[in-house]
C-alpha cells in the first residue's frame, strides 16, 4: 500500500531507539504510559491509551504501534544493519507514477491529504493553528481526509458524482466486491488497479478537491 513508506520513515527510527537503550529511558520518565512495561509478545511495547485521536496517531504510540506490529523475526534482530535491510525490504515502495498526475496545485492539495498536513482541521488543531479539529458541518465529527473525502454532508453532489465514478470503474474492472473504495484508495489509489484507471481516480478526487471549495486552489 502507497501509506508503507511514511510507516518505513517512523519504524526505521525504532532499531535505534531500542539499540541505544533509550527506550528504557523512556519508560522510566514516563511510567504511566508504561505501567504494564514490556508485554507478553517477545519485543512488543504496551501502547499509551488516550482517548484524543491527535494523541494515538503521535509520535510515540504510532512507533511502538508500528513496532509492535512487525513480524517477530524482525523484531527479535539484534543487529542494527540487519534490522535496517528487513525493514526496508518490507516498507520502501517506489511512488508510483501516477502521484504526479494533475495540476500542481491540485496534486499539491491532495499530496497535504495524503500525508496529513492539509487545511482541514484536524491536521491544523495537531499542529496547534486550529482551535478544534472538528468539522465545521456540525455533526461532531473529526475533520480528517477520511471525512472529508467519504462521510461529510457538505459538498454532497460532487462527493456522489465523484464516489459514483469510482464504483462504476471497480465494477467495470470486476473489483466491486473487493472493498476498495475506501480511504487509501482516493488518497493512495491501488496496486490492483492499472496506471490508467489510477489516474482516472486521482481525476476524480481531485475534481472533487477543486469543487468542494474547501480549499484554495490556484
Ligand atoms: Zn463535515
Amino acid at each position: 500500500m502507497g501509506h508503507l513508506k511514511s510507516e518505513w520513515d517512523i519504524v526505521a527510527m525504532a532499531p535505534s531507539i531500542l539499540i541505544t537503550e533509550t527506550i528504557d529511558n523512556l519508560i522510566r520518565d514516563l511510567p504511566t504510559f508504561y505501567s504494564t512495561s514490556r508485554t507478553v509478545r517477545k519485543n512488543t511495547f504496551a501502547v499509551p491509551k488516550s482517548s484524543h485521536e491527535y494523541y494515538s496517531k503521535s509520535f510515540v504510540p504510532s512507533s511502538i504501534e508500528l513496532w509492535n506490529n512487525l513480524p517477530s523475526e524482525i523484531r527479535c534482530l539484534n543487529s542494527h544493519k540487519a534490522l535496517k535491510a528487513k525493514l526496508k525490504a518490507k516498507y520502501y515502495k517506489k511512488v508510483p507514477a501516477y502521484f504526479c498526475y494533475g495540476t500542481r496545485s491540485l496534486n499539491i492539495l491532495h499530496t497535504k491529504l495524503r500525508i496529513g498536513c492539509s487545511d482541514l482541521n484536524s491536521d491544523k488543531y495537531l499542529i496547534g493553528i486550529s482551535n478544534t479539529d472538528l468539522c465545521d458541518c456540525g455533526g461532531g465529527e473529526v475533520e480528517n481526509a477520511r471525512h472529508f473525502l467519504l462521510e461529510c454532508g457538505t459538498n454532497l453532489v460532487a462527493k456522489v458524482n465523484m464516489l459514483d465514478s469510482i464504483t462504476d470503474l471497480l465494477h467495470d474492472r470486476g473489483l466491486d466486491n473487493n472493498n476498495l473504495l475506501d480511504i487509501d484508495l482516493l488518497l493512495y489509489g491501488s496496486d490492483l488497479l492499472s496506471y490508467n484507471d489510477n489516474v482516472r481516480i486521482f481525476s476524480l478526487v481531485h475534481t472533487f478537491i477543486k469543487d468542494s471549495n474547501r480549499f484554495q486552489v490556484h
